[in-house]
């Protein structure tokens, strides 16, 4: 097997309990400096590739049973998710899961502490989110529980980047928020990409939103790897256009 620099998904299976074959051998890789696409009807199996990525099955009693995924070359296997987040893998989970009660900057410097960065350090990270969703600063003092669908998803995105990723994995960041907000979603996470370099696999029903956004894409389908290819290129396809975008 040839191992990328950066991640590689090289045929792996999840099993969950009870015996559910959730992923059927599914391979992918992510470039240094690319933002990848993961399409698929509900269930195919994104969030459960983003979750093997980032070792966070075990909490859904699920494993890999079968394949290896490799960052920089170091099988991830043993790894923990805060090991992972220390070498730079961070996820976003579906479902913008803020802190209620806690204000958008403490929601914000929560990311911060797995880094034990000094007081300074976490006051610069701090600016540096703020430059890139300046709407977060204007609601910086208000309780998370009180602010917009997309706000939230800007904050655990913020929060994410607040561990000072090189990759981060971002599930189904357009769910139920308004098109137009989604968009602003994804210029900032565009912008992250060519400003700051850092890299995405984005889960995402949108396919017709995320394809404009990304390089390279794979639709899949029952676990499985049904096409890929770059992002044109998928957009192009009749076939994924029918079968897999709905837009034909
Ligand atoms: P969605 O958009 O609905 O999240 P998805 O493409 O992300 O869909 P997964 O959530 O990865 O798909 O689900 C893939 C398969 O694994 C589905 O058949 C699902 O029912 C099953 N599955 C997911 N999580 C679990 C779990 N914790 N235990 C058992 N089966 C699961």
């Amino acid at each position: 097997m040839t191992t990328s620099q950066f991640l590689e998904v090289d045929n792996i299976e999840v099993l969950y309990s009870q015996a559910i074959l959730a992923l059927r051998g599914i391979s992918l890789r992510v470039e240094k400096g690319s933002i990848v696409a993961l399409l698929g009807a509900n269930g195919a199996g994104k969030t459960t590739t983003l979750k093997a990525i980032s070792n966070l099955l075990a909490s859904e009693r699920g494993h890999l049973s079968r394949g290896t995924i490799t960052w920089h070359g170091e099988v991830t296997r043993k790894l923990d998710p805060a090991d992972l987040v220390a070498r730079g893998v961070v996820q976003v989970l579906e479902g913008r899961h803020v802190f209620p009660q806690l204000t958008v900057e403490e929601n914000l410097l929560s990311g911060g502490f797995v880094r034990r960065p000094s007081r300074r350090a976490l006051a610069d990270d701090l600016e540096r989110i703020y430059s890139w969703f300046p709407r977060l600063k204007q609601r910086s003092g208000v309780r998370c529980g009180l602010t917009s669908g997309g706000e939230q998803q800007m904050v655990v995105i913020g929060r994410a980047m607040m561990t000072r990723p090189t990759l981060v994995l971002l599930d189904e960041p357009s769910m139920g928020l308004a098109p137009i907000i989604v968009e602003e979603i994804f210029r900032i996470i565009r912008d992250l990409n060519r400003n700051e370099g850092i890299s995405f696999l984005l889960a995402e029903q949108n396919a017709h939103l995320v394809l404009q956004f990304a390089d390279h894409g794979y639709v899949l389908e029952n676990g499985r790897v049904a096409a890929s290819g770059s992002a044109a290129e998928l957009a192009g396809r009749d076939d994924v256009a029918e079968f897999y975008l709905g837009t034909a």
